[in-house]
């Protein structure tokens, strides 16, 4: 039976990826330190014998006993007010837990493939963004913590593939959403959903033009799958090119709950908020022959069914 590593695998993809590779017939080690995951999100899988789970920080130190084939490094703080709230765990965990997983990999002989993210692409002077654009980041604003992290990530990353010829492979993860996202981490889709369903204010930051490119998770998963099953160790974008703007997500939020005391408040728009962001997905197309299957109304309303049952009305 293959093994696999899944760091962060208590959060929203990882816990995602876990399902997967247990239903590919993998034995799953998840690792968590439970910053912002949550055991509900795998507690299904813990009867399960070729499920185990371990509580540790990745930033330290990584062991794990007996053979790994693959290890997918998926924990870090995610959302902008988490990384305002821990800066400095999620500076680590994407540069010295990578660092760890690396020497893992190396030890263990394992494929690795790292979560990388859109924000390398910063606030972008290209549209759509392909993966040969370097990106717009400012490295001391607020997202700084993450998008350096994550650059820092796949240089590490590149580096032990040519240097050591270590098998890796990076995803550069687009606006992803769908059930066990978190209500409170201040993200767009969970705050809109939870916000319509309890009838409160919908915040929209700054007028709502910024653009974003949401991705329902089942198809983020299948790329990742096959990503990590391909021999390419470049990045490759996956996401849902399907672009629209905060307040037209906003909108549709409301249309789908079907709530009409749902308003809509403006705020401040936060610090280097990108204005716009689309994958340009031709190279997840022709080498991974992917592309999403799951529309935003299809997404939306499995998305609500799930929101619904851990927020009240
Ligand atoms: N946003 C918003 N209201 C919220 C949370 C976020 O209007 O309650 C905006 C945010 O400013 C950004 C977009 O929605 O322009 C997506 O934000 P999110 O935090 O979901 O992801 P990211 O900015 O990392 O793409």
């Amino acid at each position: 039976m293959k093994k696999v590593l899944i760091t962060g695998g208590a959060g929203f993809l990882g816990s995602h990826l876990c399902d997967r590779f247990i239903k590919e017939g993998f034995h799953v080690v998840a690792m968590d330190n439970l910053i912002t995951g949550s055991l509900k999100n795998i507690e299904h899988l813990f009867p399960l014998k070729q499920f185990e789970y371990f509580h540790h920080d990745v930033s330290k130190f990584v062991h794990v006993p007996g053979n790994l084939d693959y290890i997918l490094h998926f924990a870090s703080p995610a959302s902008p007010i988490d990384y305002l709230k821990m800066p400095i765990q999620t500076l680590k965990v994407g540069s010295l837990g990578t660092h760890n997983l690396l020497g893992l990999a190396k030890e263990k002989n394992a494929r690795l493939l790292i979560a990388s993210t859109s924000e390398v692409y910063g606030d972008p002077l290209v549209h759509p963004q392909n993966e040969d654009y370097w990106g717009n980041v400012n490295p001391i604003g607020p997202r700084g913590v993450y998008d350096e992290a994550k650059r820092f990530q796949e240089a590490m990353t590149m580096a032990y593939h040519t240097y050591h010829g270590l098998e890796t492979r990076m995803v550069r993860i687009f606006n992803t959403y769908g059930p066990r996202m978190r209500v409170n981490d201040g993200r767009a889709l969970p705050a809109f959903f939870s916000q319509a369903i309890k009838g409160e204010e919908i915040t929209v930051f700054g007028d709502g033009s910024q653009t974003r490119s949401f991705c329902y998770v089942d198809d983020l998963v299948e790329g990742i799958y096959r990503l990590l099953k391909s021999d390419y160790a470049f990045p490759v974008n996956i996401g849902n090119p399907s672009e629209i703007t905060i307040l037209e997500a906003a909108q549709e939020v409301i249309d789908l709950v079907g709530n009409s005391n749902a308003k809509i408040g403006y705020r401040d728009l936060p610090m280097d908020d990108p204005k716009i962001r689309q994958p340009d997905i031709t190279r997840a197309k022709e080498i991974l022959k992917w592309t999403p299957i799951v529309n935003r109304k299809e997404g939306f309303a499995k998305t609500l069914d799930y929101f619904k049952t851990v927020v009240k009305a």
